[in-house]
């Protein structure tokens, strides 16, 4: 047998070719959580690697709550690298999309579909970035895991969570590729590739605000309506100050940028303050926010209600204590007879980049994309790699797509598409990082 070669040639036109099929075809297996159903996803999947050879095994939560692992061995000289991804899909709203979302059709050289983003087309550029290493012999220095999650974007409860709780073995890892980051094509204006690292992301807080009060008829006025005890309450939150901050990341990333030319102002507190003023990503990765999502109460026109509630959706940056962020907005609101209940809440420190990981990627896309600028990031929203940081892994947010500013919205949005030069890239990028992290002599 000759021996394997650490870096074999890729016909990268049939690769992609079957890329763009199985996506497509995946796309077509209806995940949207709620319900779910990832066992459709794993049954999918998990024909794919049997026809591969390759083994799994699934981890069942209950409720066809399912995800995949499967693993290639290596000799064992490093710790493993995992590809990491979710099946599961945000549900849609079908009458604002032009196409249908699960039929996985290619019109005008792009593939439409609800996941195409996030993530079901990172998770196949995983999924063929695995099945090439195997099918080429590429001898690994590491073991190389796939593990496709159920349940993320409903808060993990039946994937990641209850993989941390019932078989946390399945995760060791020295390094994790997974969503929350990747290119654009255009960042404050400026038309440059931009490719974000996500090293941290904001963790959720997500709280109740109940008012009780005394009813009464409405023609009687009292100063104990619940309702107006929550209005105030919702006022002073709107109306709360709270700073900028500039974590260390962002500080990274905002000189990076500069020196790049693509953004333009200070990247100082006060310089930043002055952008996001009229940039609300930019203030949502300078600040913890606070949206409120629902309010309710009353039962009559005539009626002073006893009860009112509303939600807060709070995202609060890497490091920030969500108990002290709670204790703080109890002070803001100084009322006695409001309660605050925690309804969900994930925090989670940045990683460190300082690492052959980080490297890695960096010149992956510097090889790939002419004049590209890499930087470390952060995800706004929440991903997965929360609980692996909480367990002090090392876990990325990537993806090699380089995505226009205006597909962005397609994300839980509508008219969710990839174009296929970026779905191709994105399947080199994954493949190659992988390849260079894994590969013996590497
Ligand atoms: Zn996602």
């Amino acid at each position: 047998m000759p021996p394997m070669s650490a870096n074999p040639p890729v016909n990268w036109d049939a690769l992609v070719d079957e890329a763009v099929e199985t996506l497509c075809r995946f796309i077509r297996v209806d995940t949207s959580n709620p319900p779910g159903n990832e066992r459709a996803a794993c049954d999918f999947l998990g024909a794919i690697l049997t026809r591969e050879g390759i083994p799994f095994t699934l981890y069942d939560a209950g409720d066809d709550r399912v995800s995949l692992r499967a693993v290639l061995r290596g000799d064992g000289s490093k710790r493993p690298f995992m590809l990491l991804n979710h099946t599961d899909v945000v549900p849609v709203q079908r009458q604002y999309w032009d196409r249908d979302p699960f039929a996985g059709e290619i019109v005008d050289g792009h593939i439409w579909g609800r996941g195409t983003l996030d993530m079901k087309g990172l998770g196949i550029a995983q999924l063929m970035a695995f099945l090439t290493v195997k099918r080429l012999g590429v001898p690994l220095a590491r073991d190389l895991v796939f593990f496709a999650q159920a349940d993320e974007e409903a808060g993990s409860e039946f994937g990641m969570r209850f993989i941390v709780r019932e078989h946390p073995e399945t995760l060791e890892a020295e390094y994790v590729l997974n969503e929350g980051g990747g290119g654009t094509t255009e960042l404050f204006g400026v038309e440059r590739a931009v490719y974000s690292v996500a090293v941290s992301e904001k963790g959720p807080l997500w709280l109740r605000l109940v008012a009780e009060g005394r009813p009464g008829h409405g023609s009687m006025p009292h100063d104990d309506n619940a309702l107006d005890r929550l209005v105030r309450a919702l006022y002073k939150v709107q109306t709360w100050e709270r700073p900028l901050s500039v974590s260390p990341v962002l500080t990274e990333y905002f000189s990076r940028l500069k020196r790049a030319g693509v953004y333009k102002g200070e990247a100082t507190v006060e310089g930043l303050t002055e952008a996001a003023a009229s940039d609300l990503r930019l203030r949502a990765l300078l600040m913890d926010t606070i949206s409120v999502t629902t309010a309710a109460s009353g039962i009559k026109h005539n009626v002073i209600p006893a009860r009112a509630e509303a939600t807060l959706d709070c995202r609060l940056l890497p490091g920030v204590d969500p108990a002290v962020f709670q204790s703080a907005m109890e002070a803001v609101i100084d009322d006695p007879k409001i309660r605050i209940e925690r309804v969900h809440v994930r925090s989670s420190d940045a990683n460190a980049y300082d690492n052959d990981f980080f490297r890695t990627i960096e010149d992956v896309v510097h090889d790939m994309v002419e004049d590209a600028v890499v930087v470390p990031g952060m995800t706004v929203g929440f991903t997965d790699s929360a609980e692996l940081r909480n367990r002090g892994q090392i876990s990325y947010g990537f993806s090699g797509g380089l995505t226009k500013p205006e597909l962005m919205a397609g994300v839980h949005g509508n008219n969710e598409r990839i174009s296929l030069e970026s779905f191709r890239l994105n399947c080199q990028m994954v493949y190659e990082i992988t390849r260079r992290m894994c590969v013996i002599g590497s």
